[in-house]
């Protein structure tokens, strides 16, 4: 059970994206290396362009690599074809976008269902189960609303829900209150926290606000498409076991 606990679900190793734009290369993700545990609520924080978003989108299979290697529970996700990685991402990921990314043309309900429906659950138990995410959300009294007919916040509660319907094991979020007002943000990440740690869930969230960063227990500062540091918000101090498995893995060991 310990081991379990402890266990890297996500391994990140040398990895790099090079985006070439005609003649110029931009190094965009530069040889990154860092581990996040199993139920590890790991932030990527860095200022507009530092990398973030493209170090997420290969975490989560989206873009491909220049180089190095991604494993998430134990496979090497970039090795895998079209078909098993849109398998592996079905059955362990969810995704919260700072748009939302709602289907404008359905209801709250209807998009909820919409990854159960991809995973053929059936009808009667994928209504009550998209139904009881928005009851969690506080959204028990919009499930026929559509996107349009609800503010910010409520469209990325749906999100949340929808993300969470499946119970994925791993949500990733880019910037997910981007498009929210103070207030709201806070809400909507005591949300994504309170929900996560419920079902010892792992997070990997992209921001460039220091204020939303620290409700991660890792914070991995991104400059320039590399790791400046590595901290740990909430812990007092680091063990001796944890410097020594940080040097193991590679990873920088705190500043
Ligand atoms: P962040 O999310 O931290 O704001 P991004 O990962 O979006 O940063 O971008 C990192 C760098 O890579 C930026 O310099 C950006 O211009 C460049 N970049 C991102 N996506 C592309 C792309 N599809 N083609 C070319 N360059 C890109
Ligand atoms: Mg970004």
């Amino acid at each position: 059970m310990i081991n379990n606990m402890e266990e890297n679900i996500i391994e990140v190793k040398n990895v790099k994206k090079i985006y070439r734009m005609g003649k110029e290369r931009i190094c965009a993700v530069d040889d990154v290396s860092f581990t996040i545990k199993r139920g590890e609520f790991c932030c990527l924080y860095g200022a507009s362009g530092s990398g973030k978003s493209t170090l997420l989108n290969l975490m989560a299979g989206i873009e491909k690599l220049s180089g190095g290697q991604i494993i998430i529970k134990g496979k090497n996700i970039h090795k895998m074809s079209e078909k098993g990685l849109a398998k592996f991402r079905q059955d362990n990921l969810g995704f919260v976008f700072q748009s939302y990314n709602l289907m404008n043309s359905m209801t709250a309900l209807e998009n909820v269902e919409l990854p159960l429906i991809f995973k053929r659950v059936k009808t009667k138990k994928r209504k009550k189960l998209a139904r009881d995410m928005l009851i969690k959300v506080g959204l028990g009294n919009r499930l026929k609303h559509r996107p349009k007919e609800m503010s910010g916040g409520q469209q990325q509660r749906v999100g949340i829900a929808r993300a969470f319907v499946s119970n994925p094991e791993i949500v990733f979020a880019d910037e997910p209150t981007g498009n929210l007002d103070s207030k709201t943000s806070q809400e909507v990440m005591d949300l994504i926290k309170e929900m996560s740690k419920q079902n010892h869930q792992t997070i990997v969230m992209v921001t460039h606000d220091r204020r939303l960063a620290e409700y991660a227990d890792k914070i991995i500062h991104i400059f320039d498409g590399k790791i400046e540091n590595i901290e740990y918000p909430h812990k007092q101090s680091v063990t001796v076991s944890e410097i020594t498995s940080a040097e193991h893995t590679g990873e920088p060991v705190i500043a």
